[in-house]
């Protein structure tokens, strides 16, 4: 018999990633992990490991409209993801497709590098998330390097950041992962003012694919109903602890364990 699926679907544009760590993979555990559906289209083919990237290929755009829009015209999307865009091309095409949902939350993590350090986009691809697609956006989940970029302040502060990235979107996550901080400090700025700062314990080692599953857990979190300030508290929570049972199957980055294991 069939039963209607209660769960939000989350609609992800995002890049694949072969090893499993980041991209649409690390989208569709941490969506399942909030109870929520995801509907993963494929931005970007990427070829690599858990060490680094050697390749990618963003997709042609035709392709990507097709897959969304298939998607859009069958299931009831209740928040969008966005990951790896690649191209300032992908970048207009996610605008044009968000005009065909302008209501439900969107996340935008602004993917320009893997945690290796290569890049997934020039910054470019940065500057025109910045200028077209924040404006669209109901919060970008920059670590500090990304907001860095975006705000064209290679040595800014989060605030510095926040204060020239605010008139372009309504809330901004920067996470501070990257720091040398003893304690990570995500601080979450909102254009009407509003500043929270969520401290949490710096866990050793690095890894693959944390700020993918960041983002689409508060995309799920969203879909479920939750308010902003608690579902990005959730969202930072559930990562955390993801990255403390996280797992290094490679050579590199650690991959986060974002379902437990009796549902592996
Ligand atoms: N999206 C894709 C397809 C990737 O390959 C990566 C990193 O390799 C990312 C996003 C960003 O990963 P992270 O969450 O570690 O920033």
């Amino acid at each position: 018999m069939k039963t209607p699926c209660s769960r939000p679907v989350v609609l992800c544009l995002s890049g694949h990633d072969p090893s499993g760590g980041a991209g649409l993979q690390a989208d569709i555990e941490a969506l399942l992990a909030q109870g929520c559906h995801a509907a993963p289209t494929v931005t970007a083919l990427t070829v690599q490991d858990t060490v680094n990237v050697a390749d990618f290929r963003v997709l042609d755009r035709d392709w990507v409209l097709a897959q969304a829009r298939a998607v859009l015209a069958d299931l009831p999307v209740a928040a969008i993801k966005l990951g790896m865009l690649g191209s300032v091309e992908m970048v207009d095409t996610v605008v044009q497709l968000r005009q065909q949902l302008p209501d439900v939350p969107l996340v935008c993590d602004p993917v320009l590098r893997a945690g290796g350090g290569g890049a997934l986009g020039k910054d470019e691809v940065g500057y025109a998330m910045r200028e077209r697609l924040l404006p669209l956006a109901t919060i970008a989940t920059p670590n500090l390097p990304e907001a860095r970029i975006l705000a064209e302040l290679p040595d800014g502060s989060a605030d510095q950041c926040a204060e020239k990235l605010l008139p372009y979107v309504r809330h901004l996550l920067i996470t501070g992962g990257h720091g040398d901080e003893h304690e990570v400090h995500n601080r979450l700025y909102g254009r009407d003012g509003s500043r929270h700062s969520f401290t949490c314990q710096r866990l050793p080692g690095s890894y693959h694919g944390s700020g993918c599953t960041l983002a689409s857990a508060l995309a799920g979190r969203l879909a479920l109903g939750e308010e902003l300030v608690s579902a990005v508290r959730s969202a930072l929570d559930y990562t955390w602890r993801t990255l403390r049972d996280a797992e290094q199957p490679g050579h590199g980055q650690y991959i986060p364990r974002r379902l437990p294991l009796d549902a592996c």
